[in-house]
């Protein structure tokens, strides 16, 4: 996998964690830097955004990851699977 710098700091608007690189999953190893329409994963919280034409993040919405699963459901489950890992692995939730 091969990591790209952002051009600017993103920070995710769920858990405030400040993303300045992309780590790419895609099979496709000329895969450049993120571009408009990309989807993303919070290293911190899992949360899936979107990258705007800028390169910035938003959230994605509900029926984005409808139409994604009806598309592209290897992309669907990878992204799914990706989601919860880092889900799983939050650092922001303190456990009794
Ligand atoms: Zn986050």
């Amino acid at each position: 996998m091969i990591s790209h710098n952002l051009p600017q700091d993103n920070t995710c608007t769920n858990c405030g964690y400040v993303m300045n690189a992309t780590t790419s999953v895609s099979e496709n190893r000329e895969q450049e830097s993120p571009k408009e329409g990309d989807l993303s994963v919070c290293a911190g919280c899992g949360m899936i955004s979107k990258f705007n034409q800028d390169c910035n993040l938003r959230p994605v919405t509900p029926e984005e990851l409808v139409e994604l699963h009806a598309t592209d459901e290897d992309a669907y489950f990878l992204l799914m699977k990706v989601s919860k890992c880092l889900k799983s692995n939050d650092l922001n939730t303190v456990k009794p």
